[in-house]
């Protein structure tokens, strides 16, 4: 299918002064700052007729992500052949590449299927197009997402944390048995596959790195244990910028929309590439999963509108398979089951699915003016951090560089996250056909609390200001949740009463990971599922 080897450069006008602060946030994860308010823009009208194909597949694997990315390899390697659909293009990088979208001139690159960015202080409207990250506003909650070949890894910082024991415990009980064999194999195995390593000594040394280091010798003060965060980059790629080989990417931390040089081991070029080597998995570009349904023999229907980048419907095809593995997203997911529950389109679902949603506890601050100097550029992905090893809730604080800043302005992202309730639910809209989701404050309420209490010690010790930016509107860029295991899946993320039917994405966790960022919980639990899956399901259901 098409890939996006020539992405549209569609211009945009440049970042002014005043949306620049605003726009300093995206240096981290700032693409999650969501409070732009994306206007989702009606796709372009069909052609008058599209035809139905008609497609018979023993696995189909939905979304190309963390969960759908070692779904794809576990089922190839076990020797079954796996079709994968995935909604968004592939992003080849390379040294000096201009694959994605720079943070000074943002263009319809940056958006899945709007006519504007859903993120803070990025001007600009432009045609709709299949871009890289989705805005999803719900009621109290924006949610930003990933929309391509790689899912969320393309534009994630690379944060990848393994919860302790304890925590993993609280945020995900019903696993808590699992937690050593997870230690054991499943951790290492993602950490072995995604190449993680921490920023060397000598490159954190080096002026863009300026803001990190001040981070770290503030947090001690502020009562953080602070540490290195492992990361799936390939350090040369940044030493080659810091020597000017390449264009500046990770050392402006211009990697809200995915890092142009590449060097980054994100899901395409990792868990996908090494499935599509077998020759048994073929993976489907510009592929949207409409809705996925049960037929008279049982047998599982995925539903696909195959469009165009315009968004512009090309063909139907109607997939019938003897298992599906969803792998959407929290958010992606979610919506597939509480339509197929709203419309009955598969008899007798859980009651628990759209429910025991959760941001992770996300949150994001600008701390600004501070005593120390931060410089500019800074320096990234976010590779410094710091736990507060006695907090009653379980909470981690990392330090973003930001992109942009206006002169004279000291500033830098801040973000802390930690473990919630998952009171967050989805609702199906018949009028919308589509679900909803409702987050009550309440669910990090006092986790927020803490986080706040401990920025207002970086505050005290290292001078300045913390900007609340999710005051404004609330939005999170660590979506879990939707269809939890216990109530709607069982461990190994088989859906409760439906044979063939599996959940191994985000959305089967029950709103955090243990005061970690999301990755590599995902990618260790659809490891562990996998291994049970291939061992008792392969052969007697599918
Ligand atoms: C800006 C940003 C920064 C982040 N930074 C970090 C970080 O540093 N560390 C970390 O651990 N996490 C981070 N995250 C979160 C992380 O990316 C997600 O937790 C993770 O990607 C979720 O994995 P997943 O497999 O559940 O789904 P995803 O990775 O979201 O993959 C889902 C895939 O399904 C596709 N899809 C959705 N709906 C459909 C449909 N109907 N039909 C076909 N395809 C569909 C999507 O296009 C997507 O490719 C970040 C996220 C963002 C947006």
């Amino acid at each position: 299918m098409s890939d996006n080897t020539s992405p549209h450069p569609a211009s945009a006008p440049g970042v002014g002064r005043r949306k620049v602060l605003g726009a300093a946030a995206l240096g981290g994860l700032g693409a999650a700052l969501g409070s732009g308010g994306a206007a989702h823009a009606a796709p372009s009208p069909a052609p008058a007729r599209v035809r139905t194909i008609e497609q018979r597949e023993r696995a189909v694997v939905i979304g190309t992500g963390f969960g759908g990315g070692v779904t794809a390899l576990r089922l190839a390697r076990a020797g079954v052949r796996t079709l994968v659909l995935e909604r968004g293009l592939r992003w080849p990088t390379g040294p000096n590449a201009t694959t994605f979208p720079r943070i000074a001139n943002v263009d319809r690159r940056s958006t899945w299927l709007s006519d504007r960015s859903g993120l803070p202080g990025i001007p600009g409207t432009w045609e709709p197009y299949t871009g890289l990250i989705e805005t999803l506003k719900g009621q109290g909650m924006t949610i930003n997402c990933g929309a391509a070949v790689g899912g969320g890894s393309l534009m994630y910082h690379g944060m990848t944390l393994q919860p302790t024991a304890e925590y993993f415990a609280q945020s995900i009980p019903m696993m808590a048995g699992d937690y050593a064999e997870l230690n054991r194999w499943a951790y290492p195995t993602v950490a072995q596959m995604l190449k993680i390593t921490t920023i060397p000594d000598d490159i954190l040394a080096t002026d863009p790195y300026k803001s990190s280091r001040l981070f770290m010798d503030v947090a001690p003060q502020a009562g953080l244990e602070t540490f290195k965060v492992p990361l799936p980059i390939d350090w040369s790629f940044v030493r080659g910028e810091l020597a000017g080989r390449y264009e500046p990417t990770y050392i402006t931390s211009d990697l809200a929309f995915g890092v142009n040089n590449g060097g980054k081991h994100s899901i395409d070029v990792t868990y996908l590439a090494a499935a599509q080597a077998t020759g048994r998995v073929r993976v489907e570009t510009l592929h949207v999963v409409r809705d996925i349904s049960m037929d008279l023999l049982r047998r599982w229907v995925v539903h696909v509108d195959r469009i165009d980048t315009d968004g512009v419907l090309q063909e139907r095809k109607r997939i019938v398979a003897d298992a599906v593995f969803l792998n959407a997203g929290s958010p992606g997911t979610t919506r597939l089951m509480v339509k197929a529950k709203g419309k009955n389109l598969i008899p007798n679902l859980p009651d628990a699915i759209g429910t025991q949603w959760g941001n992770n506890g996300d949150r994001i601050y600008q701390w600004v003016q501070m005593n120390g100097e931060p410089g500019f550029p800074q320096g990234g992905p976010a590779c410094v951090g710091g736990r507060d090893p006695d907090s009653s809730i379980p909470l981690t604080i990392i330090h973003a560089g930001s992109p942009l800043l206006p002169p004279g302005i000291k500033a830098m992202v801040v973000v802390g996250f930690g473990i919630n309730q998952p009171a967050g639910t989805w609702t199906y809209d018949a009028a919308k056909d589509d679900a909803q989701l409702t987050w009550p404050a309440s669910g990090d309420a006092e986790l927020q609390a803490l986080i706040r209490a401990r920025m207002d010690e970086f505050v005290r010790v290292g001078g300045g200001q913390m900007i609340d930016t999710n005051a404004r509107e609330n939005s999170t860029w660590h979506a879990l949740g939707g269809v939890p295991m216990g109530g709607a899946v069982d461990r190994f993320g088989r859906v409760l009463g439906h044979r063939g039917l599996y959940v191994l994405d985000g959305a089967r966790i029950p709103g955090s990971t243990g005061a970690c960022n999301p990755s590599m919980t995902i990618a260790a639990l659809a490891e562990h599922s996998m291994a049970t899956i291939v061992r008792q399901d392969i052969g007697r259901v599918f």
